[in-house]
This record gives C-alpha cells, sequence and structure tokens, in this order.
C-alpha cells in the first residue's frame, strides 16, 4: 500500500511523502490520550513545498500574502490527509489524520502533536537550527501534515547525514535572537512573544512569522 498512497498523495499536489515507524513515540504526543492511538503504530508525513516568491516577499516580517498561502497550504495538507485516511480505511485499517496547523493550547502554542518529529522518522529531513525540519533539497521552506495508521506499511529510513554544518543564516535572521547554535536552545519564548506582536503590528490573525523559514534553503545555498 506504500506506493498506492504515495500516488494518492502525489497526484494531491504532495510534494514530499514518507512513512515511519513510530510507536515509541505515541506517550509523547502533547494532545492526543495514549489509548486513542492506541495501535497507531505508524505515521505517514506528508510535505508541500511554499512558493520561494511568496516567501522572497518577506522583509521585516510577515505579510498577508504568505499569510494566505500558507492558509492554503494548510488546506492541501488536510485535504490530503483526510483522503489518504479514506484510503486506508476502505482496505480495513484505521487511520487518523492530524491537522497541518490546528493549535489546542494558545497560551503554550501545543498542538496534536509534532509533525517535524514524524517527517525525522521518515528520514524527510533533519531538526535545523531554527528548530523546524529540513528538507535537503527545500529547506524549511515546507509544511507538514500527518496521518497515524495501523495499517502495516514499508518504513523509510532517516536521514543520517544531515545537518545545518556552518550555516547560521536563520540566526542572523531572527530578530529576537531566539535562534542559538543547536536546536535544543531555541528560545520559544522569545520567539512566541515576537509572533504575538506579528498579529497586532502586522495586522496578521495568526501566529506566524517566515523569516526563519525564508532564509533556509540549504541547496539554493550550496549553488
Ligand atoms: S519564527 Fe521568527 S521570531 Fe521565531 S525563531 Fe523564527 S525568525 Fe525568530
Ligand atoms: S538556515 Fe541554515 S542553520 Fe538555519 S536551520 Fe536552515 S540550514 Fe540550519
Amino acid at each position: 500500500m506504500y506506493d498506492e498512497l504515495q500516488e494518492i498523495a502525489i497526484s494531491s499536489g504532495i510534494t514530499l511523502f514518507g512513512v515511519g515507524y513510530i510507536d515509541d513515540l505515541r506517550p509523547h504526543f502533547d494532545a492526543l490520550p495514549l489509548e486513542q492511538t492506541e495501535g497507531l503504530s505508524y505515521g505517514i508525513s506528508i510535505g508541500v513545498r511554499l512558493s520561494d516568491p511568496v516567501l522572497d516577499g518577506i522583509k521585516t516580517g510577515p505579510t498577508h500574502h504568505y499569510l494566505h498561502h500558507y492558509r492554503m497550504v494548510n488546506m492541501l495538507l488536510d485535504q490530503t490527509a483526510l483522503r489518504l485516511s479514506l484510503a486506508i480505511q476502505g482496505r480495513g485499517y484505521n487511520a487518523m489524520p492530524i491537522p497541518a496547523s490546528q493549535i489546542i493550547d494558545w497560551q503554550r502554542q501545543i498542538a496534536h502533536l509534532s509533525h517535524k518529529m514524524i517527517a525525522l522518522r521518515a528520514g524527510m529531513g533533519w531538526i535545523g537550527r531554527n528548530n523546524l525540519l529540513v528538507h535537503p533539497e527545500y529547506g524549511s521552506r515546507i509544511r507538514l501534515a500527518t496521518i497515524l495508521t495501523d495499517m502495516p506499511l514499508r518504513v523509510d529510513e532517516p536521514l543520517n547525514d544531515g545537518s545545518c554544518g556552518d550555516c547560521r543564516l536563520c540566526i542572523e535572521a531572527c530578530p529576537v535572537s531566539a535562534i542559538k547554535e543547536t536546536h535544543k536552545e531555541w528560545d520559544k519564548e522569545a520567539c512566541l512573544e515576537r509572533l504575538r506582536s506579528y498579529t497586532k503590528t502586522h495586522n496578521i490573525g495568526q501566529y506566524i512569522c517566515g523569516l526563519c523559514v525564508k532564509v533556509c534553503r540549504p541547496k539554493g545555498l550550496k549553488g
């Protein structure tokens, strides 16, 4: 079924598709009770590449163009996650589509689970200094969603050689110095505070920024 599901995803417009065995991650899902994910040991990660010209329009913070694009990409991810879930259910297995961007706890900015951790297992990239998934070709210029399932699937190998190397562009780009040498030092509070302020200063009704996403494109840097 791996190939069939991948074909559904790609024909829906999805850029990236991967599968990881994630049973050990289930106890760490922030807003999903363990009993609700019982048996859902496989995580399908799907990713959509963001538009380079839209991101390039970001200069001092989020633009309305980026906000719209962000929402449309999330919608495509959610629709494709539903399509994949229905295909899995049609084969007699369980599937749980996880929204691309749905905050359960606004104060702490917590979602059902971390899409990037599933994508990491599915071999789609590494965790960069900006604390986002970095794809070897598209950098952090992607958005992700997840489908959890009990359908036994072939799994992808996590990337072993992915790293930011000597790149530090996101450290330079962050206006509040939230990004440090390692992703474990990323200052969530400083970042959230800036995102909160953008909702007022840039009149954006969503917690987005785009600055550290925009600068992260490893392949482009090498070229
Ligand atoms: S989203 Fe913006 S404020 Fe947050 S870490 Fe990235 S550049 Fe800094
Ligand atoms: S901009 Fe450079 S340092 Fe920052 S996450 Fe991307 S590759 Fe890593």
